[in-house]
């Protein structure tokens, strides 16, 4: 039986459900993530498209840079998704938002480069300066 997890936004209006098991997990340096949610990073978990259900409602897109869609929720602003052209075929899901997002540990740390200096991570994961196997 495949594992199920469940997430979604802070007002709950959108729901999602993704089936294990992840392409990857990983945390986001970058500035985008960064005024994309508000927060130091974003973590990341990325599945092939064909293993998220939307469970209730639907995600608002803004392009964030040429071929990069952001879903998010319209009602409470919450970021969910992240596709982008140079990943065809996934979603990366905001880890943040899954109702057990302890289940997917990051294991790198990407966009390094665009670090805020006082959020430095002390978890011994390795620390790329660009482009990961997330490229958020
Ligand atoms: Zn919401
Ligand atoms: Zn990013």
């Amino acid at each position: 039986m495949t594992t199920r997890h469940e997430g979604g936004c802070l007002c709950g209006a959108v729901r999602y459900a993704i089936a294990e098991p992840a392409k990857f997990s990983s945390m986001c340096h970058c500035r985008s993530c960064q005024r994309a949610t508000g927060a130091p990073g974003a973590a990341f978990v990325g599945v092939p498209e064909d293993q998220i259900t939307c469970l209730k409602g639907e995600t608002a897109v803004y392009e964030s840079s040429p071929g990069v869609r952001r879903g998010f929720c319209r009602t409470c602003g919450t970021s969910l998704t992240y596709a982008g052209d140079a990943w065809p075929g996934e979603i990366h899901i905001y880890t943040a938002t899954l109702d057990d997002p302890g289940a997917f540990p990051p294991a790198m740390h990407t966009y390094t480069v665009d670090r805020i200096v006082w959020f430095e991570p002390d978890d011994g994961l390795p620390l790329l300066p660009g482009f990961g196997s997330d490229g958020a």
